[in-house]
């Protein structure tokens, strides 16, 4: 899937369906996803580097799940998910 608003608003749409059963590993808290498109503005870093979220007890859904499904995966270089 492309990385442009489209893909984002896609997310947004589709994030109320379930996490793939598909899905393996976990968050390595990289922050590559909280820039989809574009950097948003409440990621935050750590002093080890690691990613963190402002508002992460009321972030959205397509954030909360994603990677949702392998085929909006598209930060899968470095990210700790995989598919089964
Ligand atoms: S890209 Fe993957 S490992 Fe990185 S913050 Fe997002 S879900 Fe976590």
């Amino acid at each position: 899937m492309r990385n442009d608003w489209i893909a984002k608003v896609i997310r947004t749409m589709t994030s109320p369906l379930p996490v793939s059963d598909s899905r393996v590993g976990e968050c390595r808290r990289c922050g590559e996803c909280c820039k989809l498109p574009t950097k948003c503005a409440f990621l935050r870093y750590d002093e080890q580097g690691l990613a963190s979220c402002a508002i992460h007890k009321v972030r959205p859904l397509n954030c909360r799940k994603y990677p949702r499904t392998d085929r909006e995966h598209i930060t899968k270089e470095g990210c700790g998910y995989g598919w089964n």
